[in-house]
């Protein structure tokens, strides 16, 4: 985003809150344009540090990190955007910050670190931003190479420059109950947003190069809109916790868990005739023929029932292992338990046989055995301990001779707290 955009970022979260906490804040509205700016103004390591002083005397507490964090600053954080489970430090460190300034009196710093969350949330959805590996800025180039009156067209500041408004907002929603959860959801949120904002790239350089800027501006609105949405959600969570004002409705919509069939894996492998990903309540016909998603269907005691799931097939092994996987991180702490049922597809599946295998921290801590269409779906039930990742394996168990047919699924996968069911 342009600075521009950032300050339209903060000033839509803020003109969205509650009125009772936007009337207590209002004396900090002057500050809004500036302090979504603020890693912008500070990181940059060529300023002199009378500029910034001048700019902001404490600038320091604001943007640079303590030691023991993997960077100084925001800017030098050592991962990419495609990594959010990467960036949770950041957001738990300024999220904390800001509730203890809130809870020290201190709106001032309240609004600068609520600021700093808000730029990065900027950086986050500029569709830009996903262009900064050099291979994807050649593809881009190649793809849809610019008119010869713009042959110095930068695909990263020439797409910035567009400046977007921010739209309306939803009301805010409450990202966690502690500041670890807030930031482990906030970042699963985020990648979602990372991969979502990419569709408006292509569209807005049509624009530019077409010389249509107000469709490159309408363009530019979901994305500050995203971040509004995000940065909004993280003053009301930042003042909820700081206060322990946090409405019962709330608490109970987060104590039910996470749905995983909806939640953004933070890696995953699939093989690319199942489309590269899992297939939502559903089973992918292979080969690949145009055909429909089948429902998910399993066999149980009972008989066979439609389930809602994520379908997955093992990958084919001709560039790796006979296998597929869906990765998760865990925010410490706050789910204990995770719980699904598995099965291969009841009529998908004709001969085709597979192990189901679930790893907390890369190491296997429960296997279903050799699983076929015959067998009942199997339940499972496993603590989480204090793990920081969660894999959902599922490898051949025929030697490859039934790729197409092992059809796999992952009925209700959640990650469950202490007070939900068990
Ligand atoms: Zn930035």
């Amino acid at each position: 985003m342009n600075s521009q955009a950032h300050a339209n970022i903060m000033i839509g979260a803020f003109n969205a809150l509650p009125v009772s906490w936007r009337e207590a804040l209002e004396p900090q509205r002057p500050l809004l344009p500036q302090v979504g700016n603020y890693p912008d103004y500070f990181d940059d390591p060529s300023k002199p540090d009378e500029k910034k002083d001048a700019i902001d005397p404490e600038w320091r507490r604001f943007c640079l990190f303590p030691s023991g964090m993997e960077a100084k600053c925001l800017h030098h954080w050592p991962h990419s955007i495609n990594e959010q489970n990467a960036f949770r430090p950041v957001i738990e460190y300024w999220l904390q910050q800001a509730i203890d300034a809130y809870r020290a009196n201190d709106a001032v710093g309240f609004v600068k670190f609520i600021g700093c969350l808000s730029h990065y949330e900027g950086d986050v959805t500029q569709p830009a931003h996903l262009l900064n590996h050099f291979n994807y800025l050649t593809i881009l180039r190649e793809m849809m190479p610019p008119p010869s009156t713009m042959s110095n067209f930068d695909y990263h500041v020439d797409l910035e420059r567009v400046t977007g408004i921010c739209g309306p907002l939803e009301p805010a929603r409450l990202l966690g109950t502690s500041v670890v959860e807030a930031a482990w959801r906030l970042a699963a949120w985020n990648a979602q947003a990372v991969s979502e904002m990419r569709r408006y790239i292509l569209p807005t350089l049509q624009a530019i190069f077409d010389e249509r800027k107000d469709e490159a501006q309408r363009l530019a609105e979901p994305p500050v809109t995203r971040a509004g949405q995000f940065t909004l959600d993280l003053f009301c969570t930042a003042l909820r916790l700081a206060t322990g004002d946090i409405p019962e409705a709330e608490k109970e919509t987060l104590a039910r868990g996470v749905d995983l069939r909806v939640w953004k894996a933070d890696a995953e492998s699939h093989d690319l005739v199942y489309g590269g990903s899992a297939i939502l309540d559903g089973s992918r016909p292979t080969p690949p023929a145009g055909a429909p998603i089948i429902p998910a269907r399993l066999r149980f005691e009972d008989g066979i029932r439609t389930v809602r799931g994520l379908g997955v097939l093992p990958h084919s092994g001709v560039a790796g292992p006979r296998e597929c996987w869906l990765r998760y991180g865990l925010p410490r702490g706050v789910f204990t338990r995770f719980e699904a049922t598995v099965g291969m597809h009841s009529e998908e599946t004709g001969e085709g046989a597979a192990e189901f295998i679930v790893e907390l921290d890369s190491q296997p801590q429960w296997r279903s055995g050799r699983r076929t269409a015959q067998d009942w779906a199997m339940p499972i039930s496993l603590e989480l301990g204090a793990s920081e990742t969660i894999t959902l394996k599922v490898v051949d168990a025929n030697e490859g001779r039934t790729f197409w047919k092992n059809h796999a699924i992952w009925a209700e996968p959640v990650l469950l707290k202490q007070e939900a069911r068990s």
